[in-house]
């Protein structure tokens, strides 16, 4: 039996280990991939109070190293299902099966799609999530980012860097993202904006080769002659699993306020899974600390 099982090893599920752990309690981490979460793909951190600068890898590592200096157990295996089961619950993986006694969700959020034709399958043949893994692959060539918040535009400046040319594409004439990050962009030369578009076709046969796009005002159509797009339009959760045990907002975040309680006593969400107005590594960190002490005081009270 486990104390708490931790669904996520992102920031939030990492730090919610690290303070159940400190409580005495056994804590166990399920992660389907690697740990660390979308801050890994993250190429600088500079809002993280009292570390000026950082990389995201760096700062996962450090979070996970963390973690298990302290005994926190990693499993790699997808958590397919939380069903309460007497007094505790079980949590069901894709290879196995675990009762604990209490259960934090803190499965983060993955990469929204674009939705349109051949997105999907030139994935790995041009079109990419992670302009920090495959940036390097479009060294000295000319790629497109597609978004306008500040995932999209730290993806952009990283490009920039090393990429022949880089095409902002932007659904709107403002930004989402920091106005300072804008002002980066512009003072570069390789990069233009190509604003109030959307990308409406992916080109090429076997890799891409271009994006068609179109203007949202005019309805006219442009190539842009891109061998990469990154898509970096936002997150969407990725509850679907957990719908017998939480209810999920009509967005499909896990509806739990600041308390990281959600309406199934000893099942908590944490990060950027539950309903919130800021989702940041910040908060991420902080809601972990917030439901692996509530967890606990939930442990202890049922004796
Ligand atoms: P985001 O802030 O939600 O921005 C998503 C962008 O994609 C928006 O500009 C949105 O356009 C656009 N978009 C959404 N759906 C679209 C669609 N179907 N087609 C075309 N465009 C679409 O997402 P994010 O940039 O990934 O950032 C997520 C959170 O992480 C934010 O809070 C962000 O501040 C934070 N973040 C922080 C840092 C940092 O501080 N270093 C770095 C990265 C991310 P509209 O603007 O028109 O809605």
């Amino acid at each position: 039996m486990l104390d708490i099982a931790i669904v996520g090893g992102g920031t939030a599920g990492l730090t919610a280990a690290i303070y159940a752990l400190r409580a005495g309690k056994k804590a166990v981490i399920f992660e389907a991939l690697a740990v660390g979460g979308q801050i890994v793909n993250t190429p600088d951190i500079e809002n993280y109070p009292g570390i000026a600068h950082v990389s995201g890898y760096e700062f996962a590592m450090g979070l996970s190293e963390q973690a298990k200096a302290l005994g926190a157990e990693i499993r790699f295996e997808n958590v397919t299902a939380v069903e309460p089961d007497g007094s505790a619950f079980l949590v069901t993986t894709g290879s196995d099966a675990y009762d604990a006694k209490a259960v934090i969700l803190a499965t983060g959020a993955k990469n929204r799609p674009l939705g349109i034709a051949r997105e999907e399958e030139m994935i790995g043949k041009g079109v990419s999530y992670c302009a920090t893994c495959d940036g390097m692959f479009f060294r000295r060539k000319d790629v497109a980012v597609n978004g306008g918040g500040n995932t999209a535009l730290e993806d952009a400046a990283f490009l920039a860097n090393y990429c022949s040319k880089v095409y902002v594409i932007h659904r709107r004439d403002e930004f989402r993202g920091d106005e300072k990050s804008v002002e980066l962009l512009k003072s570069k030369e390789n990069v233009e904006f190509v604003l109030n578009s959307t990308v409406t076709a992916i080109l090429g046969d076997q890799k891409v080769e271009g994006v068609e796009v179109t203007d949202k005002n005019t309805g006219e159509k442009r190539v842009l002659p891109v061998s990469g797009l990154f898509v970096a339009i936002g997150q969407m959760p990725a509850n679907d699993a957990f719908t017998d045990v939480v209810s999920l907002d009509p967005k499909g975040y896990i509806s739990a306020g600041e308390t990281c309680l959600t309406g199934t006593p000893g099942v908590f969400a944490a990060g950027d899974c539950r309903t919130k107005e800021v989702r940041q590594l910040t908060t991420a960190a902080a809601d972990g600390a917030v439901a692996a002490l509530a967890a606990c005081r939930y442990i202890d009270a049922q004796g």
